[in-house]
């Protein structure tokens, strides 16, 4: 991949199964599910209120502005997470897709995303829905990070275990199992060994 090009930190909410895993494709759905909208949004306003100090902690100051990944398969109108979230306050990083890549690529692309304006010295935030592979948001951070960002810290609001691969059963029948959920723990406060960078 690109080393210390793509996100510093990636902070995924929770991970995708269940309820979470229906709403997290409910509330981009045409017509989008209002009751999966409120749940993420006040699930993501939560988030980032409980585990600010984390999070700025984590990108080395408070963050100057924010970023989405902007949608590859065309999609016209506001992003979704829009929906669930304003930025807060902090401006918005534009960002165009390159369209010679596969729309659904699960690699990462060096020049996938576009940022034309410069951020040099700027803590990016950016907000996704579900990680898979990372590929997007991770493109999307080297793009900023080229645009001359300072940090950039990933937040997702679902981590996706793909079923079929080695390991994740075991981890999905456990989570499964679990039934619980705290929002007030995050993966940068609850490792001994201190806030899990990415890979
Ligand atoms: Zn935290």
């Amino acid at each position: 991949m690109a080393g210390d090009s793509v996100a510093d930190f990636v902070v995924p909410i929770a991970y995708k199964i269940n309820q979470h895993s229906h709403n997290l494709w409910s509330y981009k759905a045409d017509p989008p599910v209002v009751q999966a909208q409120v749940s993420l949004s006040a699930l993501l306003r939560v988030f980032l209120r409980t585990h600010y100090q984390c999070l700025r902690a984590a990108a080395g100051g408070r963050f100057t502005t924010w970023a989405l990944v902007p949608s590859t398969k065309g999609r016209r109108g506001a992003h979704p997470i829009e929906s669930l979230w304003n930025g807060g306050g902090l401006s918005r990083v534009p960002a165009t897709v390159n369209p010679r890549h596969d729309p659904s690529s699960r690699d990462f692309h060096a020049d996938w995303f576009r940022v034309d304006s410069p951020l040099s010295g700027h803590r990016t935030l950016i907000i996704d829905d579900t990680w898979t592979t990372g590929s997007r948001a991770q493109s999307l951070a080297y793009a900023i990070k080229q645009a001359g960002a300072a940090s950039v810290v990933t937040v997702v609001l679902g981590r996706h275990l793909n079923p079929e691969t080695r390991n994740n059963e075991d981890i999905i029948n456990r989570l499964r199992a679990q039934r619980q959920f705290r929002i007030e723990r995050c993966v940068l406060d609850e490792t001994s060994s201190g806030p899990s960078r990415s890979p």
